[in-house]
């Protein structure tokens, strides 16, 4: 019998994470990595937020909370859902999780019985096929590339969905391809998902403020999908604040409830100076946020330049979120040493082990032609860090 349950032995290590574990690790033997590997802002979370949370510790905001978040928090960003997304989400139809890592996984658990389908577009973020596994699901995925800028299309769509489809998961602005839904996008993609009345939509925006196409657009706008949607954000990133833990769905109200039902076995709530904190961040005009994001559409302008002059190196143009997608299988079947690059990850570790720069092999995110590149970090490092890939990748021959 094995000692650990066959659940935890079929579930595949978070790669961004572990290429995040990895990184620190080589640092702390001394070696100077730059790590492009975890997706997080190297902005200081603002000023007024840290502020209300010192204010929360010193006004004894140190008690559980209800599960589903503070009251006049759920009513903050049922404010924030219809100010910037013109979204109807009362604050029965809020949960606000640790993270929102946390409230797709509350969502697919709620959701999912075994056998029941869920797709999900190619790339896609690392957490959502292992966390669909966990419910016994089946993700079926739908392939892009470059060429259609790692979008799927409505028949596409179509094509994926069987008598077993319960839902559809995938995130705009998306991680890691940086590719941007506009409105008849998803207007095509939400004509296919109203044909199907027993098909869900996880819509995770949780990169909605770092956006440089224009303005940024839910699924949940059209009305008459409106109650199959879970619309998923959070503060992480657009308020620089991942290590606070604070995410949130808006849902109708029947899964807002399941979702309560789950965290109050899981994790009673998040936490409660955190709470406070993101209450102050989400009333607030995004506007900090926006600061962030035009550095790093000037940081993506620079790498995709630099990028340029690395031989074989193919990319698109994300219009949002902070990664870089680059189609990198030029380099399979090229070697150097004893690396013999056959896929993503020889060629990761080759960058990492050879050049000194962690990035996350595309295979995490279902396509092992790609290699991603947070570009969430100072220019300087950046401009480092492309100048040593191309270093170590003219050694492949
Ligand atoms: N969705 C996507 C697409 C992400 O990149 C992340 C990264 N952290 C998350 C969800 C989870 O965010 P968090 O749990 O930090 O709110
Ligand atoms: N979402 C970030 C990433 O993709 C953070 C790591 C994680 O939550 O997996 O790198």
């Amino acid at each position: 019998m094995s000692k650990l349950s066959d659940r935890i032995n079929n579930l595949a290590e978070s790669q961004t994470l572990a290429m995040a574990k990895k990184s620190r690790e080589l640092q702390a033997q001394g070696k100077d990595i730059i790590s492009l590997s975890i997706g997080e802002p190297d902005f200081d979370t603002p000023q007024f937020i840290k502020d209300a949370a010192k204010k929360a510790i010193d006004e004894n905001f140190t008690r559980y909370t209800p599960v589903p978040g503070y009251l006049d928090l759920r009513k903050a960003i049922s404010l924030k859902f219809k100010r910037d997304n013109n979204l109807n989400y009362n604050f029965d139809q809020i949960v606000v999780s640790t993270g929102a890592k946390q409230s797709i996984a509350n969502v697919i658990l709620s959701m999912i019985n075994p056998g029941e389908e869920v797709i999900v577009p190619i790339p896609y973020w690392v957490s959502y096929i292992e966390t669909i596994k966990l419910a016994e699901g089946i993700p079926v995925t739908i392939p892009t590339s470059i060429e259609s800028n790692f979008k799927i299309s409505p028949e596409q769509l179509k094509k994926a969905i069987t008598p077993k489809t319960k839902m559809i998961v995938f995130s705009t602005p998306c991680n890691p391809s940086g590719s941007v839904y506009n409105k008849a996008e998803l207007k095509a993609l939400a004509d296919v998902i109203v044909q199907y009345p027993d098909l869900y939509v996880i819509s995770d925006e949780i990169y909605e403020y770092i956006n440089f196409a224009g303005k940024h657009e839910s699924i949940a706008q059209f009305d008459f999908i409106y109650d199959r949607v879970i619309t998923v954000n959070g503060v992480s990133k657009g308020y620089a604040m991942t290590g606070w833990r604070i995410g949130y769905i808006g849902a109708p109200k029947w899964i807002a409830d399941a979702c309560e039902k789950m965290q109050g076995q899981f994790t009673s709530a998040p936490a409660s100076i955190s709470q406070m904190a993101a209450m102050e961040a989400v009333k607030a005009e995004p506007t900090v946020s926006f600061v962030m994001r035009d550095a790093f559409k000037k940081r993506r302008d620079l790498v995709l330049a630099l990028m340029k002059e690395i031989p074989g190196m193919k990319t698109n143009l994300p219009d949002g979120a902070f990664y870089i997608f680059p189609d990198i299988s030029y380099y399979f079947g090229k070697s150097y040493n004893n690396y013999h690059i056959k896929n993503s990850n020889d060629l990761s570790m080759f960058i990492l082990e050879e050049g000194n720069v962690a990035l996350v092999s595309g295979d995490a995110f279902g396509d092992d032609n790609c290699i991603r590149f947070s570009y969430a970090t100072a220019e300087d490092k950046l401009i480092e860090a492309v100048k040593r890939m191309k270093e170590v990748l003219a050694k492949l021959k």
